[in-house]
């Protein structure tokens, strides 16, 4: 087991407003949103607009609970059938949780197909590996570790398998397709991230990261070399510099890519026309531990 303070999230003394002062912290997410877009970043996570549930992401979301609970049912019984068999209750689940997740299936006519593509990925994962020859070591794991004069890097690691001797495997399950040969880089960051912080919180680095894409069938595996988590740990300091820069000046600039076309936050965005609310007052020194320049940013 991990120290008990791995998965934590450590909180500072209350703020003026009675708030709990998160410590700032950093995931591969959020480090992606402020490589895509600064503005993407500021909505998400400085203003923390709603986004509406995308059927894809909702789906993503089921299967992952779907493959962690899995692995509760005993090795040889592990086979599609168990992890079909496993949807309703984890959609059940789901649903308590986040209600909004069910506008997804506003139309009666989808929701047959949107099960059987979420069956379909499961079927697919067991054409990747045969789930009774494995036993995690850990299935959704909260990692958290400060970096020093740094924020807090955290995540969720779907899967961590330890060896025998000890060697560490991270898994992390796609359900969309395998990025084409040469732009493997954006999801190697989020496994070298995990990697940097697993290595700190178990004393040793991963042995092995392993992406499996049930949309389409491939696995993609890497093995971390020391130098290479240094040069992670470089390009994550350089990110949190370019956040904590942007929060100072108050200039969260739209970055328009492809990406846009994904985007819920278009129509607040000066890229298409919109125009971006207000900073909310403290979210930024909330949020990040800075002061913007100007009261509230821009
Ligand atoms: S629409 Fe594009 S440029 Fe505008 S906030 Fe979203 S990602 Fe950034």
């Amino acid at each position: 087991m991990l120290p008990a303070a791995a998965g934590t999230t450590a909180t500072t003394p209350e703020d003026d407003g009675g708030r709990a002062r998160r410590r700032p912290g950093l995931s591969p997410s959020r480090a992606n949103d402020f490589l895509q877009c600064p503005l993407l970043f500021r909505f998400r996570t400085i203003d923390r607009l709603p986004e509406p549930p995308s059927a894809a992401a909702v789906r993503g979301t089921l299967v992952h609970a779907v493959l962690e609970n899995l692995y509760d049912a005993p090795a040889g019984t592990r086979t599609p059938a168990t992890a079909r068999a496993l949807l309703p209750q984890e959609w059940e689940r789901l649903v308590a949780d986040r209600p909004e997740v069910v506008e997804v299936l506003e139309d009666p006519a989808d929701v047959e197909a949107w099960f059987a593509g979420a069956g379909a990925l499961l079927d697919t994962y067991f054409t990747l590996e045969d789930p009774n020859r494995l036993e995690p070591a850990e299935r959704e794991l909260a990692v958290a570790t400060e970096l020093d004069d740094g924020p807090e890097l955290r995540g969720i690691v779907d899967r961590l398998d330890v060896a025998p001797d000890g060697a560490i495997r991270i898994v992390d399950y796609k359900t969309g397709r395998s990025p084409r040969e040469g732009f493997e880089s954006g999801a190697l960051f989020q496994m070298r991230f995990y990697a940097l912080v697993v290595s700190r919180l178990r004393d040793r680095p991963p042995a092995m990261l392993q992406l499996v894409y049930l949309g389409d069938g491939v696995v993609l595996r890497h093995r971390p070399d020391p130098a290479e988590l240094a040069t992670t740990e470089r390009r994550i300091r350089a990110i949190w510099a370019g956040i904590l820069a942007a929060a100072e000046s108050g200039r969260w600039l739209p970055r328009q890519s492809a990406l846009c076309g994904w985007c819920a936050h278009q129509a607040l965005c000066p890229a298409f026309g919109g125009e971006p609310p207000a900073v909310p007052e403290g979210a930024v020194e909330l949020t990040l531990g800075v002061r913007p320049a100007s009261p509230g940013g821009r």
